[in-house]
C-alpha cells in the first residue's frame, strides 16, 4: 500500500481524513499543529488517543529529510546542508544569517530540467519534484538545528518551482499557515526560470510573495546559449507575462542577473537591459556568477561589476549586487550534491 504524505496536508484535508476515521473536527487542527511542528513520529502526538495514532501509523507517513553531510563557513556562519531522503537522492539547502533574521534557501525538485548552461543543479536533469513536505521539512530542520526561527525563505536552491507547481503553492499555502511555522509570504520569495505557464496560474493566487526571475541576458540571442527555456518562451513573452503578473499582484519584481566574463557583461548589454525592462517596477539582484567545474566560465573582475551596476542606476534602475555568503563551502546551490554524486569526499568544517 502507497501510504498518505500526511505533512503535506492542509487543516481542512485532515478535517476530511479524520471524519473518516470517526474523529471529532478539533483533532485534525492538533494533528495539524503537531504536523507542522516538525514531530518525526506519531507517538510525539502526545495528546491525540493511541488508537488514532495506530491508526494513522498503518495508513499514512511523516516526511522527513536525514542530514548527510553539513558545512559551517568560516567567514559568515552560513551553513549547508546536504540532505538525503527517503528514496536515497540527495538535495541541499543553505541557512543564512543576515541583519534582519535567518534565511533559509530551499530546493524544490530532485535535479532540474531546465538545463541552464551555468548551473550545477541541472547537470544531470531532473530525477523528481520535491513534495510540499519536503520543502517544509528542509526549514523545520535547520531550525532545531540552529535552535532559531526562521524568518525567511527562498525559493532559489535546487530545481525550477513552477515546474513542480503544485507543490510549490502548497508549501507556500502551508509554511505561511499561522497554526505552523507561520513565515509571511511577503517573507517569501520564490525564483524561477521564466516559467511563462507557471508564472501566468501563479498570478491567479494572487500570493503577496516575492516573484524573483532569472533574467541574465538582455537579448534572446545571449539568453538562449545560457538558457535552453528561452527557446520555448523568449524574453519578451516573459517580460509581458511578468507585466501581466504585476498588474494583478502589484508587487515588485526582482530580476536575478548572473555576471559571467565576456558574455553578458558589456555596457552594451546594460543598456539593452535597462532599454527592455522599461516600465516594470522592479529591482535587478547582480549575482557574479559562480564558477562551476564542469564549466568554464569566469565572473567578471570587481571593476567590471560595478561599472555594470553604475550604468543600470544611471539608466534609473534599482540594481544591487549580490553579497557572497559561503564562499568558502560551495553555498551556491547544487554543487555539493553534483560533488557528492561524484564520491569526491568532503571534509566537514
Ligand atoms: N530554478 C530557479 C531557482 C533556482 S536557481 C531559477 O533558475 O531561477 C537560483 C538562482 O541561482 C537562479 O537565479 C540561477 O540562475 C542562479 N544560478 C545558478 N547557477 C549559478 C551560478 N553558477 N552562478 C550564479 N548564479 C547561478
Ligand atoms: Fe534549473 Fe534554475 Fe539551475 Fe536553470 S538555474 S538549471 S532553472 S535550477
Amino acid at each position: 500500500m502507497v501510504k498518505t504524505d500526511i505533512k503535506s496536508m492542509t487543516e481542512q484535508e485532515l478535517e476530511e481524513l479524520l471524519k473518516g476515521l470517526g474523529q471529532p473536527r478539533f483533532r485534525a487542527k492538533q494533528l495539524f499543529i503537531w504536523l507542522q511542528s516538525g514531530v518525526t513520529d506519531f507517538d510525539e502526538m502526545t495528546n491525540l488517543p493511541l488508537a488514532l495514532r495506530e491508526s494513522l501509523k498503518e495508513t499514512c507517513y511523516i516526511a522527513n529529510v536525514g542530514v548527510e553531510r553539513k558545512l559551517v563557513s568560516e567567514i559568515d556562519g552560513t551553513v549547508k546542508y546536504l540532505y538525503k531522503l527517503f528514496d536515497g537522492e540527495y538535495i541541499e539547502s543553505v541557512l543564512m544569517k543576515y541583519e534582519h533574521g535567518y534565511t533559509v534557501c530551499i530546493s524544490t525538485q530532485v535535479g532540474c530540467r531546465m538545463g541552464c548552461s551555468f548551473c550545477a543543479s541541472g547537470l544531470n536533469g531532473l530525477s523528481r519534484n520535491l513534495t510540499a513536505s519536503e520543502m517544509l521539512s528542509q526549514i523545520m530542520y535547520a531550525a532545531k538545528d540552529n535552535g532559531i526561527r526562521v524568518s525567511n525563505v527562498v525559493m532559489m536552491g535546487m530545481g525550477e518551482p513552477l515546474d513542480n507547481f503544485e507543490n510549490s503553492v502548497r508549501f507556500l499555502q502551508l509554511v505561511s499557515n499561522e497554526k505552523g511555522l507561520g513565515i509571511g509570504l511577503r517573507h517569501i520569495s520564490l525564483s524561477t526560470s521564466g516559467h511563462v505557464s507557471g508564472i501566468n496560474k501563479l498570478k491567479e493566487y494572487n500570493f503577496p510573495i516575492t516573484l524573483s526571475v532569472s533574467l541574465h541576458a538582455p537579448n534572446d540571442e545571449i539568453r538562449s546559449s545560457m538558457m535552453k527555456i528561452n527557446k520555448k518562451w523568449n524574453i519578451d513573452q516573459l517580460l509581458s507575462a511578468i507585466r501581466e503578473y504585476q498588474k494583478v499582484t502589484t508587487r515588485r519584481v526582482s530580476f536575478e542577473y548572473a555576471l559571467i566574463e565576456g558574455v553578458n557583461d558589456s555596457g552594451a548589454c546594460a543598456v539593452e537591459l535597462a532599454k527592455r525592462l522599461k516600465g516594470i517596477m522592479c529591482h535587478i539582484n547582480l549575482i557574479p556568477a559562480n564558477p562551476v567545474k564542469e564549466n568554464s566560465f569566469k565572473k567578471p573582475d570587481k571593476n567590471k561589476i560595478l561599472s555594470f551596476k553604475g550604468k543600470l542606476e544611471a539608466l534609473g534602475l534599482n540594481a544591487t549586487v549580490r553579497r557572497t555568503l559561503g564562499a568558502d563551502i560551495d553555498a551556491s546551490c547544487g554543487q555539493l550534491r553534483s560533488r557528492v554524486k561524484e564520491g569526491e569526499s568532503i571534509d566537514n568544517s
